[in-house]
């Protein structure tokens, strides 16, 4: 069964910083419509095309060392269960912790209410820089940036550092031409075009990535902060991405390290390292603790299983949760013991939906009833 929630898009109200829509609005209606408030979400993610009821049921998340991820900026929901009741859950209440990230299990959202900010500028300086520097400074550069990641292409030993700070003046916008030839045609048609060669013949993958991490050359910005942190992606890629204790961050990228070397085939795709603060929502992977994230991607079309497996068996080994809207081969008998709340979450659903009306083959995988 699958439904959509496209009819479900109002802005219902705002009330101060406290503003209620409906679940299917995607991100880039959501985001100009808080400008248009003087108002913002406090961090995104990469992109603006998720429904806000897709984001928050996947522990969707940008990077902050100090922010959580978009659930977290939730303070009430309306969802329909399974036996048809409209519930509303408001921050505080029992359950709500639990029903946030969801995971599509336990209803259909319908309203969410998000505590936001006044809007805000962000200041982007991106630019190469030495692997080993970024990871030997790793938690320096994650507390002295109010948003810091990093990118790494496999058989580098560059980084490219992105840190977003938040200024009081636009005064560097990216020009729209310079905008769309950095964030739109070196990163969506130079990058896939790159990838295509990558995909024909492997042995030039090496080259590849060396070149795309060349590519990409320091640069300054100012702009408004859903434009800055979200742009297009238009290369098609397969993904698993999981979240760590934010100590171990040096230990299993070593790991996924050792995981490349050791692969039969190369990784034409850049790894993406984040972070967030702890949380209280049962499902979400940066529950109880502060949080790194590697996100691990390959292009369409070129083999990934083993990557990925080998990549979640090194995850699994220092306590890492993946992202409920990436690819994962985990099951609940593993990620039971990851998540301290799973049995209460567990709970809840058997409440809301006792009868499985929004059981599918993932949540029968992941949640094993
Ligand atoms: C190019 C790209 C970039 C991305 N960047 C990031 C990133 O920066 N950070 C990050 O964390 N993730 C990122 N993601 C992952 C993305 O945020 C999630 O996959 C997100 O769930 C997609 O939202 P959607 O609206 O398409 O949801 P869907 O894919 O439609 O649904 C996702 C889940 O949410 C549930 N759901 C959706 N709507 C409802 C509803 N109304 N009620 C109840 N449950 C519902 C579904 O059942 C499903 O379980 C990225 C994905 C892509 C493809």
């Amino acid at each position: 069964m699958r439904l959509s929630l496209d009819g479900f898009t109002d802005l219902v109200s705002v009330e101060n910083d406290l503003v209620t829509v409906g679940a299917g609005m995607p991100l880039h209606v959501l985001n100009p419509l808080l400008a248009s408030h003087g108002l913002a979400l406090p961090n995104l993610g990469d992109i603006d095309a998720q429904t806000i009821a897709g984001a928050i049921s996947t522990g969707t998340h940008g990077t902050g060392s100090r922010l959580g991820g978009l659930a977290t900026f939730v303070e009430a929901l309306e969802l329909v269960t399974g036996t048809g009741e409209v519930r509303r859950f408001a921050k505080g209440e029992p359950g709500f912790d639990g029903a946030v990230v969801g995971v599509g299990a336990l209803g259909v959202l319908t309203e969410v209410t998000l505590r936001c900010c006044p809007a805000f500028v962000l200041h982007a300086t991106e630019g190469p820089v030495p692997l080993a520097d970024v990871l030997a400074g790793y938690e320096d550069l994650f507390g002295a940036n109010d948003h810091f990641e990093f990118y790494w292409f496999p058989y580098t030993d560059r980084a490219l550092t992105k840190a977003n700070n938040r200024v009081g003046r636009d005064d560097r916008p990216l020009g729209g031409f310079k905008s769309w030839l950095e964030d739109d045609f070196l990163s969506n048609t130079v990058f896939d075009g790159l990838c295509r060669v990558g995909r024909a013949a492997p042995r030039l993958v090496p080259s590849i990535t060396r070149l795309s991490a060349r590519v990409l050359s320091a640069r300054e910005f100012t702009g408004a902060s859903h434009e800055v942190f979200c742009s297009p992606r238009r290369v098609r890629f397969v993904e698993m991405e999981y979240s760590f204790p934010r100590e171990v961050l040096r230990e299993a990228f070593a790991g996924l390290q050792r995981v490349i070397d050791a692969l039969p085939y190369k990784i034409v795709f850049p790894v993406e390292v984040r972070c967030a603060a702890a949380d209280e929502l049962w499902l979400s992977p940066s529950y109880g603790r502060d949080s790194c994230y590697i996100a691990i991607h390959q292009y369409r079309g070129m083999p990934y299983e083993e990557y990925f497996r080998e990549f979640e068996r090194m995850a699994l080994e220092l306590g890492g949760r993946p992202h409920w809207g990436k690819m994962n081969y985990r099951t609940a008998e593993d990620l039971r013991p990851a998540y301290p709340r799973f049995d209460e979450f567990l709970a809840l659903r058997g409440e809301l939906d006792p009868e499985r009306r929004f059981a599918n083959a993932y949540t029968e995988k992941v949640f094993g009833v």
